[in-house]
């Protein structure tokens, strides 16, 4: 398995009816892939601690995808070995007034990991040509405009210290249907659901067409996007972890070399 397997050609228009939601790789189920992110698991633990250590680079994990498409789920699965100490996750929800008040990537910046972190976002400055196109938040002149704006966005963050990794965890609308009625079904999930995704489903082909804008527009070199197939949570799972991991080997973070002989310390 490769990233770039999940990858597409920059400059190229998505269309994600092409995109499978139910590929499983070349695993036969979970059991199969299952020592296979404990391994991934491990060396993701591995490299954040020289992350922390080096503290010089950070790595973003931005998350979106449709209700349910288990953007929780993925970011506990994928940081369940890692020092809490050095992973930020940041769930962005409906706007604040004060977030309002300025401009959409100002609550986004605030939450950008620092040198030595994994950031995590779920959901991100992505919303703001999403949500808030399909709902005609903002005129489209504003939202239209933001493509542009992300992209330099990433590529200052890329070009400063901090790595970006985008993911798109892909379901399709069947799937969606039966997580929502789990939930439903399931006292322990019941909080999750909440009536207004059910008006949201509604809209499920003019979020398409917003994602599909936005994966093409903002595919760049330096903040390629992934499209994952995220209908089997164990596939999505592996998949996640290996393009963590694989950005996270590239970065190649380093412990600190230290200008004192250890050998010659001497502790009374
Ligand atoms: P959840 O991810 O289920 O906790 O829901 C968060 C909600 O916040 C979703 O319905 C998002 O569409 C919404 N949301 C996130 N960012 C924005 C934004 N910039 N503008 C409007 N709604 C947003
Ligand atoms: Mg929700």
């Amino acid at each position: 398995m490769k990233s770039k397997d999940f990858q597409f050609k920059v400059g190229s228009r998505v269309n994600l009816k092409e995109f499978p939601t139910d590929d499983t790789g070349s695993f036969d189920g979970p059991e199969e892939a299952s020592p296979v992110l404990e391994k991934k698991l491990g060396r993701i633990a591995d490299l954040q601690e020289r992350l922390y250590a080096e503290g010089k680079q950070a790595l973003l994990i931005i998350l979106q995808g449709m209700d349910t498409s288990g953007k929780d789920g993925a970011t506990k699965s994928v940081m369940r070995d890692v020092n809490p100490q050095g992973v930020e996750v940041t769930s962005f929800k409906v706007p604040s007034k004060e977030e309002l008040g300025h401009d959409f990537l100002w609550r986004v910046e605030k939450r950008i990991p620092a040198r030595g972190m994994i950031g995590v976002f779920n959901r991100s400055h992505y919303e703001d040509v999403l949500v808030v196109r399909v709902h005609d938040l903002v005129p489209k002149e504003v939202w239209s405009r933001r493509f542009d704006l992300i992209n330099d966005f990433e590529a200052r963050l890329d070009r400063e210290y901090c790595r970006v990794v985008k993911i798109f965890l892909h379901i399709s609308k069947d799937e969606q249907k039966e997580r929502l009625e789990d939930r439903l079904k399931d006292r322990t999930k019941l909080w999750k659901f909440n009536p207004a995704d059910l008006s949201e489903r509604k809209l499920w082909s003019a979020y398409r067409d917003a994602y599909e804008d936005a994966l093409s527009k903002c595919n760049t070199e330096h903040a390629p996007w992934h499209i994952v197939p995220a209908d089997k949570k164990w596939f999505r799972n592996v998949v996640v972890a290996d393009i963590v991991e694989e950005a996270l080997e590239d970065m190649d973070p380093k412990f600190p070399k230290v200008d004192f002989d250890p050998r010659a310390v001497k502790i009374e």
